[in-house]
């Protein structure tokens, strides 16, 4: 018999705050735990994609690295293709690029030419969202792309940091938010 769903209350229970890491001041939230749950990572996944049907997403994007984790398995459950928005330097063929601004000096993101159609209805997926830099470099390469964004989707979101004021021109939700 198949279990009940997850709340996003036990989800968040799951979550681990590890301080000072990966350096001090920062507390980072680590979602193995999450993921090492057979419930909480298939609830998880239910509830980041459960407000489409198969059909109504053409492709996944997912956020290097623990978004592709998130991603890839929501695009099993929507039927939709798997696309990786990766950190530069990674993906083989021709790409496009977008830069943001870090706390301290800038990153870069990076996404093959022909990942996705124009035209196609695209949810993208990271872990948690901060101060929303990454997103919204992978939001503009999606764009770039010519594709369309439905929604962005997060795991975790750092509501203090304000990362959705970044994101205001696309529907932003999130399942666990601090
Ligand atoms: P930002 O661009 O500031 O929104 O940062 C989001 C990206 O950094 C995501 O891909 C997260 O995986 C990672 N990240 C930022 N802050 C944290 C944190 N406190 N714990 C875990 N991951 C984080």
């Amino acid at each position: 018999m198949s279990q009940p769903r997850p709340t996003t209350a036990e989800i968040e229970c799951a979550i681990r705050n590890i301080p000072d890491f990966p350096k001090p001041g920062i507390q980072f939230k680590d979602i193995t735990p999450v993921l090492a749950d057979a419930r909480l990572f298939s609830g998880s996944i239910h509830l980041l994609t459960e407000k489409f049907r198969p059909g109504q997403i053409d492709a996944v994007v997912g956020i290097d690295a623990r978004g592709f984790i998130f991603a890839a398995a929501a695009a099993i459950k929507l039927q939709a293709g798997f696309v990786p928005v990766r950190k530069k330097g990674k993906l083989p063929y021709k790409t496009h690029e977008q830069e943001y601004n870090l706390e301290y000096g800038t990153a870069t993101v990076a996404v093959h030419v022909d990942a996705l159609k124009p035209g196609s209805r695209v949810l993208l997926i990271d872990d948690l969202l901060a101060t929303g830099g990454t997103a919204a470099a992978a939001a503009a390469l999606v764009q770039r792309l010519g594709a369309e964004i439905l929604e962005i989707s997060f795991l975790i979101e750092l509501s203090f940091l304000a990362g959705r004021e970044r994101l205001k021109n696309y529907p932003v939700s999130s399942l666990v938010v601090y």
